[in-house]
């Protein structure tokens, strides 16, 4: 059964339609990576999930519950739903363990000393067992984006949603984070991915969607995606990523 599911979603600003008739589901522990051009609605879809957008028409269902155009309780939605962005936007005045103290704490009224130990464990997990006390302005981009991501672990989601989250970083920091995500997934969590890391997105990946201009082009294993392509736009897409090697 799936996890997640996303039937016929529509979402528009105005008259600009951004996601056209979206469709697809995410099983329990599977890792899809969202592939497509900038601009083709990528953040939007994520932001749709975790409940920081409304939409126009179609569902978003997780665990067998309706999460789209929720308005009471869509913090409790919110909280199965953990989601990292490029920017970590942890508090500057809180040091580490406040910031991922806060949800836990505030939204989820849980036991401190619980949650604590919880994440002293997921620190040490992705190598920063010295930091809990540290602020975020002594920390590198890396260490700031592990942080980020403790910090959603913490509230316990049933998904994971990742975008970008890698993009503002220094290229010797990109590693740091791909590799936290990577040990998650090989520990089964539920992830949906955006990332412009091809090879990393090949590695990860259970399944690719490539979408542009708001929808879904193909969706696809990813050796089937990278070897070879079904459509013209996901050739063209791919093509764009040679260009980063270094030519005169
Ligand atoms: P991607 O993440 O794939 O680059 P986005 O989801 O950010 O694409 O954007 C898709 C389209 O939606 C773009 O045309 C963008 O300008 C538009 N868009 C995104 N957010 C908003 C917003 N809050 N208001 C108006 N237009 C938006
Ligand atoms: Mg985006």
């Amino acid at each position: 059964m799936a996890l997640l599911e996303i039937s016929n979603l529509k979402k528009s600003f105005d008259r600009n339609t951004v996601l056209k008739d979206v469709s697809f589901s995410v099983n329990k522990g599977e890792v899809v990576v969202i592939l497509g051009p900038s601009g083709c609605g990528k953040s939007t879809l994520l932001r749709c999930i975790n409940g920081l957008e409304t939409v126009q028409d179609g569902q978003i269902i997780l665990d067998g519950e309706v999460i789209s155009n929720r308005t009471k309780d869509m913090h409790l939605i919110r909280q199965k739903v953990g989601m990292v962005f490029q920017s970590y936007d942890l508090f500057p005045h809180m040091n580490v363990l406040d910031n991922i103290l806060l949800g836990p704490m505030k939204a989820q009224h849980r036991d401190k000393k619980e949650v604590v130990q919880e994440a002293e464990e997921w620190l040490a997990r992705v190598g920063l067992p010295d930091k809990k006390l540290a602020y975020p302005r002594q920390l590198s981009g890396g260490q700031k984006q592990r942080v980020a991501i403790v910090r959603a672990l913490c509230m316990n989601p049933e998904v994971m949603l990742f975008d970008e989250v890698t993009a503002a970083l220094d290229p010797e920091m990109v590693r740091e984070v791909l590799d936290v995500m990577m040990n998650l997934a090989n520990d089964g969590m539920t992830m949906l991915i955006v990332t412009h890391q091809m090879d990393f997105a090949r590695a990860i990946a259970d399944r690719i969607i490539f979408m542009d201009e708001g929808k879904i082009i193909e969706e696809t294993d990813p050796g089937q995606f990278f070897s070879s392509p079904k459509s013209e736009r996901g050739k063209k897409f791919l093509e764009n990523f040679t260009f980063r090697v270094y030519r005169k």
